[in-house]
Formats: C-alpha cells, structure tokens, sequence
C-alpha cells in the first residue's frame, strides 16, 4: 500500500480541530464517476468547502492512499454520529460508468471498471488493516459501510460502497471486506474473493440466475463431457437456483456430503476440510427422514460445479463407475436416467423433475455442441487489453510474481491458456514470451 499525506488543512473541519476516540472504520465510495484522488483533494482543501470532509481517499487509477486528516482528528463523513467514532475513507470510482439516477448507473466498460474497483477495494483492504491494528479494532464488529451505518442510525442514507462494487458486477460485500481485512491481519495473502460467490444469487431472479450461471455450465461440459443443460438443472433443483442454505452458506450447489462414494474419486476440486453442517431430509425406506450431515464448503460456485462434476465421472461402486457413459452422453434424458441409476438421488421424481427443469427454461441452449466439445481451445488467439496497467505475471495466477512491467493498451497474442489463481477467464502465455495475463482483462477478437 502506497500511503501519502496530504493534508486538507484549509477544509473548515481541519480548522474545527476536534479528536475522536477511534471506534471504528467506516468505508465509503465518492458517489461520483471520478476516478482521482487529487481532484477531490483539490476541491475539498478551500475554506470554502464546508460540506465534508474524510480521512482518506483511495486512487481509483493506481491504488494510493492519500491521507486527508489525521486520523483521529472528527471527520465530516457519514452524516450523522458515525462522526464521533469513526473514521471515514473514500474510494473514488472508475471514470467509466455512468451515474443516471440516485446509486443507479450504467458502465461503459466493465473490465476497466471493475480493474477500479478491485483496486480501491485492495487498497482499503490494506488500509483498514492497518488503522484495526493501530487502533486495537476488530474487522469483524468495528468496520462498517456507510450504507450499514444508515441502517444502524449513525450515518445518512446513503448505498455507498455497496451499490458501486454490485453495480459493476462484482461480488464483494462488506463480510468479504471485513474477512479480507481480518486475513491481512493475520499476515494472510488478501483473498479477494476468487469466482462466482452463491450470495450472490440472493436477490437475483431465476431468469437472471440461469443466464448468469450458464456459461460456466457450458465451460464445464468441455472439460467434463457431462452435459451442461443436466448439470444446470441439477443445480436448479438441488440449490433452489443457488438460494438454498447450503449454497448461500457454503458455495456448495449440489448437496455434495463430505463423504461421497468413499472419496476414492479423482479430480476433487474440495479441499477435503472445509465443511458445513445442517440437517437434510433423506428418502429412506418409503418416507423422508430428517438427518443431520457434514456438506463440502467451497471458495466458489465455479469449484461446486467442478467437484460435482468430477465426481459424476469418477464415484465408484465397488470397482465399476457408478456413472459410466455419462461422459459424452448428448440425450439429456439418457444421461439424466444414468445419474439417477447410479444411486445419484433417493427421490423416486428425480428423472422427471430434471427433464420438467430442462424444458421448462431450455436448458440446452447451454449445451456445448458435440463438435465445439471435441476441439481443444484454439491457441494462438488475440486479444485486445484497454486497460493501462494490467499485470504481466511469471506464471498462470495470482499467486506468481509480476514482472513489473503492465502489458499497456493494445492487442496481443495469446499462445495457450491455463486456469490460475485469481481469474474466472483464465491465464494467458503471451507470445512475446514476457509472462502470463488475466483473461478477466482481455477481450477475445
Ligand atoms: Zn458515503
């Protein structure tokens, strides 16, 4: 974190030179399409500006932490008696979207918006870690949103940060933030969250669930095989289109139990710790009974549907498949029937709730052709970057080292693709032979 000082000594609440007792941390973004930090600093340092003032403001260009008050001096921030408690920072906002009414806006473009974001989002993370620490503050009770400190009468109405990081599609919350900032804390790499959080799905309709989630049936058949409009319908029925306990809670979509078919299958994408316990109901002998069991936790929906999938291909019964045939399997009603006659379910309507799922939204417009399902992907491709400052990394993820230079805007050659750490598109090998890049910020053409 790059932290700069800088001071609004002619703001009238600099001059008012009241202290506060530090209770808290209250996170804000600018409400406004202003990306730089100087410009508020600019306009808010006159005697003038008697409207506000806060502790910090966060780049949206390069992630700066430009201090604006001391931070302990009684900031002008949240509208209310947050001001005698907390500390207010402000991340400023992407240049690129585009404010029509209230919180609402629309995003002209959405890679460079969401670089921003993420950004700021870091930057605070780091920030807010360290002002818990000086301050001897716990990240979990003591940092709020302005938008929560509304809700808790100590700040006015406003929807700030929240209603920019949903508005640019991107699944951070304030508990993610909290978390994140706990796990610095602790001297833990920043976990922004990886992939597609089930949370997520909370006020969603189901229309905009299954076009959400989709897609990554579609990318998961081409790994798999097993064919996406099943899998989709599978996730429908077993998750409540993602709301049900077990998804909210633990990413887990498809009722995975901890133990399934002995665990003797390969490909897990579960950590083969992490669990959630709740009750489930069972069809047992003619008649449901209510059990309580261990379920598989997940970091992302992304790994559900692998987990679920690379289970499908590899449970066994004694030493035959349970589900053998699956794998390339293209009449969604036969594939159904083998997942069924592996044990899969206990219900005695499972068939015919999948297929009644499958019609009913046309599920197989999800399904990968069988020809685009046996090409590989097609390397070497181009792609157009336009943001400035992506990273060129040694390796396929987040986890590697960048090499200190950005890629700059223009086009690229991508040699070949891997998954990594930290992008939902994948890791790209440029052909220049400089390192790899997050397909997240690169558009195929
Ligand atoms: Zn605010």
């Amino acid at each position: 974190m790059k932290l700069v000082q800088s001071i609004l000594t002619k703001n009238p609440c600099y001059k008012a030179g009241k202290k506060i007792a530090v209770k808290g941390l209250m996170l804000h973004s600018v409400g406004c399409s202003q990306p730089k930090a100087s410009v508020f600093i600019n306009s808010w340092n006159r005697a003038s500006y008697s409207r506000a003032c806060v502790h910090a403001f966060i780049d949206g260009n390069d992630g700066t932490v430009y201090q604006t008050l001391p931070w302990n001096h009684r900031g002008w921030h949240a509208g209310g008696s947050a001001n005698n408690t907390h500390i207010g920072v402000e991340m400023c906002e992407p240049a690129c979207i585009h404010y029509t009414s209230g919180s609402g806006f629309t995003v002209s473009n959405k890679a460079e918006a969401q670089a921003c974001v993420k950004r700021t989002y870091e930057a605070a993370v780091e920030l807010f870690a360290m002002l818990c620490k000086q301050y001897g503050l716990n990240p979990m009770t003591n940092i709020i949103s302005h938008k929560e400190g509304h809700a808790k009468g100590i700040a006015s109405n406003h929807g700030d940060p929240e209603h920019l990081w949903k508005g640019v599609g991107l699944n951070y919350t304030m508990n993610t933030f909290r978390q994140a900032v706990k796990a610095k804390m602790a001297g833990a790499v920043t976990p922004a969250p990886s992939g597609l959080q089930a949370t997520a799905f909370k006020d969603m309709s189901e229309a905009d669930i299954i076009a959400k989630v989709g897609p990554l049936f579609t990318a998961d058949q081409k790994s798999s095989g097993i064919l996406a409009s099943v899998s989709l319908a599978q996730f429908i029925l077993e998750s409540g289109y993602g709301k049900s306990e077990l998804a909210q809670n633990a990413n887990n979509c498809f009722g995975m139990k901890k133990s399934l078919s002995g665990n003797t299958w390969s490909g897990s994408t579960w950590d083969g710790s992490s669990v959630y316990t709740k009750k489930t109901q069972e069809y047992e002998n003619g008649q449901y009974v209510t059990i309580t069991a261990d379920f598989r936790k997940y970091p992302s929906v992304e790994k559900s549907i692998a987990d679920h999938s690379a289970y499908l291909l590899g449970a066994k019964n004694g030493s035959k498949l349970r589900y053998d045939c699956l794998k390339g399997c293209t009449d969604y009603k036969k594939a159904v029937q083998l997942i069924k006659d592996g044990g899969y379910a206990t219900s005695p309507t499972y068939v015919e709730s999948i297929c009644n799922i499958i019609e009913r939204w046309k599920l197989t417009q999800y399904d990968a052709s069988a020809a685009a399902a046996d090409k590989p992907a097609a390397t070497p491709f181009l792609v157009r970057v336009s943001i400035s400052n992506l990273n060129i990394r040694k390796g396929a993820g987040t986890n590697y080292a960048t090499i200190g230079k950005y890629t700059g805007k223009g086009v690229f050659t991508i040699m070949e693709v891997k998954a990594g750490k930290g992008s939902t598109a994948g890791w790209g090998r440029l052909k220049s032979g400089a390192g790899w890049i997050s397909l997240d910020y690169a558009t195929r053409i």
